[in-house]
């Protein structure tokens, strides 16, 4: 698919993240109260504005949140999408109407683009899964027996979730080393990323659906980092999983790029190593072809580049993920938030996580300014970003950023 030309000039740019192909939605404040909008080139327009003159059905766009819009469905999605993509195409007969509604995105705070129901995460990444299992069990138990048949996940917190741009405080936390016979409470020393992609869900479950339900119910994607306390997580995880090791934060991307601005690049999941049995087993390509990269500052320096990967190298979709939450009767609400698990390539620089790449710690990482990284240190940022690179344009998510504050000062009645 060619790019779809705008009178918004900014927008017909080859690398801008978003040409009128992409409309992401998201939620801004100019100062006047958050709103939601979509970006166009430049700049964000604001929904309920347009709205207003009649231009499309109002769904709820003068509020704080996009839940009112998911939850009208799918035919609304559909029609707020066509009308926007007509109102915004070059020769449109709107364009004295419409610029008046449109605000420079530079004079723009994005909030969070809406209210998490709940938040569960997977761990659907065969590479980062194969990795991170041999580090723990050695090669030949890497993938626990129950892998390549279950997208394994946990249930997150809703409310750890936080919009690109929020700082993140180091944790506290019980650690515990391979020679220690007693925990200590500190600060986590082995704080990390993961990068990840989100499946937001538009549309409520009651009851079993197959993956092609599940796909329709997903309203778009964020990028995820799902920040990880390593040293936590290896004295906890056992036997009920992750929990304070991931509670601290979890970062999302400010703009919700919509299933149908994806759809030119869908991809199918890889070869089955086992079969799957039949209400996973997925009707059509349901991953897409997203190209990730994560980058990390040290406070006031330049970035460098530490991994780039593709959604393309996880092994479930967020369609069959979904899919699989369902199975129980778990209800499923509009608002729940899917983090895909972490997404590793092959190669060593397409890790992503600090853990894979610098290999439990042995391997430290040497960074363009020389300084050298195990896990994060405080003061770094780390940025995720995603590029769908289509035929003359680029669909993007915008930054996915995080800065590493210290720990806090910890409390009298928690000192020894
Ligand atoms: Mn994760």
């Amino acid at each position: 698919m060619p790019l779809h030309r705008s009178w918004v000039e900014s927008a017909n740019a080859p690398d801008s993240p978003f040409p009128l192909n992409n409309l992401p939605y998201g939620v801004f404040d100019d100062g006047y109260g958050a709103r939601c909008c979509v970006a166009i080139g430049d700049f964000v327009l604001d929904l309920g504005s347009a709205a207003g003159r009649s231009m499309f059905p109002d769904a709820g766009f003068n509020k704080d949140a996009l839940n009112d819009f998911m939850n009208a469905g799918p035919g609304i999605w559909r029609r707020t999408r066509n009308a926007l993509t007509g109102l915004l195409a070059e020769g449109s007969q709107a364009t004295a109407t419409l610029a008046d509604m449109l605000i420079p995105r530079d004079r723009v705070r994005m909030r969070m683009p809406f209210r998490v129901a709940e938040y569960t995460d997977f761990y659907a990444g065969r590479n980062h899964a194969f990795n991170v299992g041999t580090m723990f069990r050695g090669p030949e138990n890497a993938l626990p027996p129950n892998w390549l048949s279950i997208p394994i996940g946990y249930n997150g917190r809703a409310s750890s979730v936080v919009v690109s741009g929020t700082a993140v405080t180091r944790p506290w936390g019980q650690l515990k080393g391979p020679d220690d016979d007693l925990p200590r409470f500190a600060p986590s020393a082995r704080f990390d990323l993961e990068l990840e992609m989100g499946a937001i869900v538009g549309q409520p479950s009651h009851g079993m659906i197959s993956v092609a339900q599940a796909d329709e119910m997903i309203f778009g994607y964020v990028l995820l980092n799902d920040w990880s306390a390593r040293d936590i997580q290896a004295w906890e995880y056992q036997p009920l999983g992750p929990f304070q090791a991931k509670a601290t934060a979890t970062t999302i991307s400010p703009w919700v790029v919509p299933r149908a601005a994806l759809e030119p690049f869908r991809t199918s999941t890889p070869a089955r190593e086992r079969p799957l049995l039949p209400y996973l087993q997925e009707p059509g390509p349901m991953l897409y072809n997203i190209d990730l990269e994560v980058g990390l500052a040290p406070k006031g320096k330049a970035e460098t580049v530490i991994s780039r990967t593709n959604m393309n190298q996880l092994y479930y979709s967020s369609a069959q993920q979904l899919a699989h939450h369902a199975t129980s009767g778990c209800p499923m609400r509009v608002g729940d938030l899917l983090g895909t698990g972490t997404i590793s390539g092959e190669a060593k620089d397409a890790r992503g996580s600090l853990l894979e790449l610098s290999w439990g710690g042995k391997e430290p990482l040497t960074l363009d300014t020389g300084e050298t990284r195990t896990f994060l240190e405080d003061g770094d940022t780390l940025t995720l970003r995603g590029m769908a690179r289509g035929d003359g344009y680029t669909i993007g998510f915008g930054d996915c950023a995080g800065t590493v504050r210290p720990a806090v000062e910890l409390p009298d009645w928690a000192r020894e």
